[in-house]
């Protein structure tokens, strides 16, 4: 059986003021205990948060594929482990959009994360566009099969289905939608990584809120979520958190 996973995406959102948010929600993730709970937070943020959440798994959005090098303005899986996180996310559908970064600059950031010891949280889906066309499938196919790194299991890595369309618009795809993706990535995690597929967690992101989440979370194949505008404040997210619980 697969633990919920609740993961919060503060994406450019933080300063040190909003410390109290994170202890808040620690709180409420040491309240829970049946729900794994963790917050990915701007770079700057990370060993503050670390400090303020001791039991709270603290990530990062992002790192550079590369160990370290010339690489102005990056960052490396040293230094996210350095300052105390224990994940990162890569491949989000923002950093493909803004940085143009493609699957296969997911595959390699999963990589380097692993190497870390930091657990990937890996997004896929599909745009507006993809969807209408009929595509949503075999977009997210193509993703997994492009980003997915070797020997991908359980223990460290997680799998987040974000349609691109659903991300901060409160526009989400109907249940039956989340099942059918969700259903195809878990049959394409299966062929590529055999018996492990059944242990690896699959979050749905985009417009989760609390209002929604319990419906959400109920789907089959849904094993938590990933939350964007709904996690940076302990009142919006805690409720995502019972929910899941
Ligand atoms: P919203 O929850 O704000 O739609 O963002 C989802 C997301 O992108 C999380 O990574």
């Amino acid at each position: 059986m697969r633990r919920k996973l609740v993961a919060g995406n503060w994406k450019m959102h933080g300063l040190k003021a909003q410390l109290g948010e994170v202890e808040a929600i620690a709180a409420a993730a040491a309240a829970n205990p049946q729900v794994d709970v963790a917050l990915c937070v701007p770079f700057t943020l990370i060993a503050p948060a670390v400090a303020a959440s001791s039991a709270l798994p603290i990530g990062a959005q992002d790192l550079h594929e590369a160990d370290k090098g010339a690489h102005t303005g990056c960052i490396s899986g040293a230094m996210l482990r350095e300052c105390g996180a224990t994940l990162t996310i890569v491949g989000h559908s923002e950093r493909r959009a803004d940085q143009h970064e493609t699957s296969h600059d997911a595959w390699a950031k999963a990589a380097a994360a692993r190497r870390h010891g930091l657990h990937v949280i890996l997004c896929c889906g599909e745009t507006e566009a993809e969807r209408d066309a009929g595509r949503a499938e075999r977009i997210v196919q193509s993703q997994i099969e492009k980003s997915l790194p070797d020997g991908a299991s359980p223990e460290w890595l997680t799998l987040a289905y974000e349609p691109r369309w659903a991300i901060g618009t409160g526009k989400t795809p109907t249940l039956d939608d989340i099942a059918a993706i969700h259903a195809i990535a878990r049959a394409k995690l299966r062929m590529m990584v055999g018996d492990a597929a059944v242990g690896i967690r699959i979050l749905y992101g985009g417009s989760v809120t609390g209002a929604n989440a319990a419906d959400i979370l109920a789907v089959d194949n849904v094993d938590g979520a990933l939350v964007g505008g709904a996690s940076l404040t302990a009142e919006k997210f805690v409720p995502i958190i019972r929910a899941a619980a």
